[in-house]
């Protein structure tokens, strides 16, 4: 029970880091930022059916749908992957998503750039708020929950960092990359006021 409850707590430490990290330094860059991540040249958007369907405005059905799928669009294991084209809901010149704060908005979106998973959190370096202030989100996380271990994905070294809850005060093993991160760098969804 004991461990149950210091995990529900350290979530919450955690969860309250990402959210202040977010607030502060990711929400005010993205208006200026120079690589955008809803341009979806890097990441991609990994969508449900009805995710798709809003965010795409489509009235046909499914099948109809995956017959004539749009370039920018794959389909697979009933997901939909949407990557090289902007997404649609992203108003290039404001540099801001036209469905924030709506229903349409996907959930993945919220997520970019820190991730949380358990006792670990990764942080996708394509975005430049997240890599320009990791030192930032590192210290803060510290602050929240102690000591970190600090690991870099063995396949996207550059694209991924994961911190992990140390136990007993030092650095202890943590999560697999494979367990804790995507398996590939275009696996998560872009994030964008
Ligand atoms: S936050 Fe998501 S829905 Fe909004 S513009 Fe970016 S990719 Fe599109
Ligand atoms: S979330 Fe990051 S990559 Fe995306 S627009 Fe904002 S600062 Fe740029």
């Amino acid at each position: 029970m004991r461990g149950a409850k210091g995990g529900v707590a350290r979530m919450k430490s955690a969860a309250a880091v990402i959210a202040s990290f977010q607030r502060e330094h990711v929400i005010p860059h993205c208006p200026r930022c120079s690589h955008p991540c809803c341009a979806l040249t890097d990441v991609v958007l990994d969508l449900s059916f009805a995710e798709v369907r809003g965010l795409y405005q489509i009235t046909s059905s499914k099948k109809v749908f995956e017959r004539a799928l749009p370039s920018s669009i794959r389909a697979q294991g009933g997901r939909y992957y949407a990557h090289g084209a902007p997404c649609p809901a992203f108003d290039t010149a404001a540099q801001s998503c036209r469905v924030y704060g709506t229903a349409t908005k996907p959930r993945g979106c919220s997520d970019f750039p820190v991730y949380e998973d358990g006792d670990a959190v990764t942080v996708d370096l394509r975005c430049e708020a997240a890599r320009a202030h990791l030192p930032a989100l590192r210290a803060q996380l510290v602050a929240a929950v102690g000591v970190l271990d600090e690991r870099r994905d063995d396949d996207f070294p550059d694209t991924f960092v994961t911190f992990t809850r140390a136990r007993g005060g030092r650095p202890s093993a943590v999560p697999s990359a494979a367990s804790a991160q995507p398996s590939s760098p275009s696996a998560h969804a872009p994030r964008r006021r």
